[in-house]
């Protein structure tokens, strides 16, 4: 199989263990994404499918050569591009663009810098110095200079945590392109899941130092393993006794029942479930809305209203849930 190979990699750091029997391959042309919380060991795992790490176990093959035997021939193929960049400080962007082409004479490499300059709309900007470029632009110059001397494999560390959520949005779906269009494989280690749902052809999600689930973005959102995955996914509400006992829910002792906080909605019609505002947070498009059933304080559903609605503290409403968006995941 052409593209990357991961099989029951394992490491250690002394004798803290990070991350265990984790396999996953990423097929020439595709976009995975592994998603973990902060210390998860994302980065350790790009650190060592770029061989800047190699005390692992098991094994990584990048076209079906191991790495760890054959480390020098195959890491022209890998790019990596870094959280903070890494750019050189003391090189202006035509520069930094430039430093991986020794291997290209002076008229080739000017034409490749160029080419690279207008394709990352850095045209303008290619004499500063990196400290004069804001965040975007030195984000395009580090993707430019690793895109400079053609690697088939891009490992990103969270490309997008440095810049704004406006920028980050555009990003994303550039560099999406920038990808598929060079047809390059794609390996991208993030703690956000919207960064994941939007990107990917495939994600993994890391859960106690493993791999727990491995597929597409919408069998991940609408089937996902287990309660962590589904909440590291998406905002759910587990449902309340009222609601499992009103549909008839036969759940088993090891389930959670749950819903996504977008499938609950206000009914304009009398419904089972009758509910009152009992918090109201306003965030521009929306409110964010926590429900309580009359009597039982304890239970409680969060939604998304539209601010159109009339909402105030203590006002009754009716939820409704369709039991078809009513999701059994196991609860470990
Ligand atoms: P993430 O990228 O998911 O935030 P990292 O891969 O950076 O996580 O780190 C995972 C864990 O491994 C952290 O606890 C970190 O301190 C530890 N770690 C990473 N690299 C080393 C190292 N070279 N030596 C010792 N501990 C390390
Ligand atoms: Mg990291």
């Amino acid at each position: 199989m052409r593209g990357i190979q991961v099989k029951n990699f394992g490491i250690s750091f002394g004798n803290m263990e990070i991350l265990k029997n984790l396999s996953f391959d990423v097929k020439e042309g595709e976009i995975v994404t592994i998603l973990g919380p902060s210390g998860s060991g994302k980065s350790t795992i790009l650190r060592s499918i770029a061989s800047l790490q190699t005390h692992y176990e098991g094994e990584i093959y990048l076209n079906e050569t191991c790495l760890l035997n054959h480390h020098s021939s195959c890491h022209k193929e890998i790019g990596y591009i870094f959280q903070d960049y890494a750019l050189f400080p003391h090189l202006n962007v035509k520069e930094n663009i430039g430093f991986a082409l020794y291997s290209l004479s002076k008229v080739e490499k000017q034409r490749r810098v160029d080419e690279l300059l207008k394709q990352f709309d850095l045209v303008e900007h290619r004499n500063k110095q990196i400290h004069e470029l804001s965040g975007g632009q030195q984000q395009r110059v580090s993707i430019a200079r690793v895109i400079a001397y053609n690697p088939r494999i891009l490992l990103l560390d969270e490309p997008f945590s440095n810049l704004d959520s406006i920028l980050r949005n555009k990003t994303k779906l550039w560099l999406k392109d920038v990808i598929k269009n060079l047809g390059l494989s794609a390996i991208l280690v993030t703690h956000d899941q919207k960064e994941a749902l939007s990107i990917s052809d495939k994600i993994g999600v890391i859960q106690n130092k493993t791999l727990v689930q491995f597929s597409t973005p919408q069998e991940l959102y609408h089937h996902p393993i287990n309660l962590y995955v589904a909440k590291f996914l998406g905002d759910i509400n587990i449902l309340p006794k009222e609601v499992v006992d009103h549909f008839n829910l036969k759940i088993k002792t090891d389930q959670t029942p749950i819903i996504r906080t977008h499938h609950c909605k206000i009914s304009q019609n009398m419904t089972p479930f009758k509910m009152c505002v009992d918090k109201l947070s306003y965030c521009g498009d929306y409110f964010e809305v926590t429900l309580t059933f009359q009597e039982i304080i304890k239970t409680h559903i969060t939604l998304n209203v539209d601010t159109t609605f009339e909402l105030h503290d203590k006002k009754n409403i009716y939820l409704e849930i369709d039991p078809k968006d009513i999701l059994l995941v196991n609860t470990i």
